[in-house]
């Protein structure tokens, strides 16, 4: 639908709703918001608006459906496929200033917060309680949990305790024409009609604005021991990880790293690893509640790893050794964006298969004449493939790259994949989706966008084309 500028009588309006500090039209002042991590992409609003309360965004939404004007949600702006980019301009609707922990119940175990909370000082948080919150993006210093709910955010502990999804109990939603929806509750058990929290987990910001979070919290394990297994081969390395899960061991944390990753995080940080030369690196962490069986599990999956060839196993049981590793593990990421303009893929493939995913990877990419470094969470199969533009020619770059990427992600679903594990589709894996869903699944989640947002004002142009 064509849509409708931001005028000076909405910039007023706009005003008399979150207060003249909270609303912003300056091109300095908006510069924050016209850009998220995704690659280069830069789009700026026409006004970005910082909303304090839930009945604020209500009238924010009100506002904007009355005059037809796209509403984009934005909450730490770390997102990696485009999200929070406001392609069409419009209001950048910043849930920053929601930040507020409003209660973390000790005897339920359940926390409710507003969106804009980041995600590591909820962790805190609940930690200083002796409780948990287990999903943990390698963003969580910067991220927001309303960010995390709305991609369904995951990272290394989803080996053992699954993504985001899996802990969100209740959420306030704010449609898009300013109706607020208070979904599930703080029971742990409810078939109360259509499941909507979880229709709203990983809807990108495209169906609602979320204005409260209920989260499930458990006891904080008190034990956690770190292991980096270095292989000589990838084969190794992954065939290790699956035998890890086939015997029963449930590590908190399974990552892989192939041996270019490591070493620009080594270069990075300007740290020391044994054996960086290694084709491949295991980082796993167990935590539990009996130090023996978590001292037992750590020197099984040692022995596993040897038995497998490793090259080296390093065993990580005080607090800074295991912060050196995990430094080197989170730079990964950081590390390869400050080599080369990069496009990073998400890829998720059952355990077993990610073997073939990643020697399919080095064939296609050296066939399509691209480069790309791996590395992520082989706990669950989900390897970020990161296609680096190094020195090759804008020309170049432009001509290789989606065929590069087309026929990494044919190989990804023809292993049972799927093309985004945790960081979305967004803006930028549009064009992907139908290699994923048929065009039947597409027509579905079309038909609920246009139930929910008819006039399709809300983050307008992400996850479909
Ligand atoms: C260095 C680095 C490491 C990362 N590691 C991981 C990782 O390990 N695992 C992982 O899953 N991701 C990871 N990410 C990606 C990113 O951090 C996550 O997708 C995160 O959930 C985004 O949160 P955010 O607050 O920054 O959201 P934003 O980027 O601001 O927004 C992301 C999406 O959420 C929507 N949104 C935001 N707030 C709301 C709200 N209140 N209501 C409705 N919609 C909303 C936006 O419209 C947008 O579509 C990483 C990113 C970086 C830069």
């Amino acid at each position: 639908m064509p849509y409708k500028p931001v005028d000076s009588e909405t910039v007023a309006a706009l005003r008399s709703v979150c207060g003249d500090a909270y609303v912003m039209t300056d091109r300095p002042g908006m510069e924050p918001f016209s850009h998220d991590y995704t690659e280069d992409l830069v789009f700026y609003p026409e006004v970005v608006v910082r909303p304090r309360t839930t009945a604020e965004v209500q009238a924010v939404m009100r506002l904007a459906y009355a005059r037809d004007i796209p509403v984009t949600p934005r909450g730490g702006g770390t997102g990696l496929s485009g999200g929070a980019l406001p392609i069409h301009g419009g209001i950048l609707l910043s849930i920053d200033r929601m930040n507020a922990i409003l209660e973390i119940d000790t005897e339920n175990m359940m926390g409710v917060l507003e969106p804009g909370v980041i995600t590591q000082v909820y962790q805190e948080a609940v930690e200083a309680q002796g409780l948990f919150y287990p999903p943990d993006p390698a963003s969580k210093g910067s991220c927001t949990m309303g960010g995390n709910v709305a991609e369904c955010a995951g990272g290394p502990r989803a080996a053992k305790y699954g993504v985001t999804r899996d802990w969100i109990y209740a959420l306030d939603v704010v449609m898009p024409d300013g109706r607020l929806v208070r979904t599930g509750s703080q029971c742990l058990k409810d078939v109360t009609g259509y499941n909507l929290t979880q229709l709203f987990v990983g809807s990108e910001g495209t169906l609602g604005v979320v204005t409260q979070i209920t989260t499930r919290l458990m006891t904080l394990p008190p034990f956690r021991q770190t292991l980096l297994i270095a292989f000589a081969t990838m084969e190794q390395a992954l065939a290790t990880v699956v035998e890890i899960f086939r015997r029963g061991y449930q590590p908190s944390a399974c990552e892989f790293m192939e041996r270019a990753a490591i070493q620009v995080a080594i270069a990075q940080k300007g740290a020391k690893v044994p054996h960086a030369d290694a084709e491949a690196q295991l980082l796993i962490e167990v935590d539990g509640f009996d130090l023996d069986l978590v001292e037992n599990t750590l020197l099984a999956i040692g022995e596993l790893a040897m038995e497998n060839e490793a090259v080296e196993v390093t065993v990580a049981q005080q607090p800074g050794q295991q912060k050196t590793l995990w430094d080197i593990r989170r730079a990964c990421g950081e590390a390869v964006k400050s080599i080369s303009i990069y496009k990073e893929e998400d890829a998720v493939v059952p355990r077993k298969h990610i073997v073939t995913l990643m020697r399919g990877v080095q064939a296609i990419t050296k066939e399509h004449g691209i480069t790309a470094i791996c590395y992520g969470h082989a706990g669950d199969g989900n390897i970020h493939i990161n296609i680096l533009k190094m020195d090759m020619t804008d020309h170049d770059w432009n001509e290789r790259l989606p065929g590069g990427i087309t026929a990494i992600f044919e190989l990804v679903v023809s292993l049972g994949g799927r093309i985004s594990g945790e960081h979305g589709i967004g803006y930028t894996q549009r064009p992907y989706l139908p290699i994923a869903l048929s065009s039947d699944e597409l027509d579905v989640m079309r038909q609920i966008k246009a139930a929910l947002d008819p006039k399709g004002l809300l983050n307008p142009d992400k996850i479909f084309i």
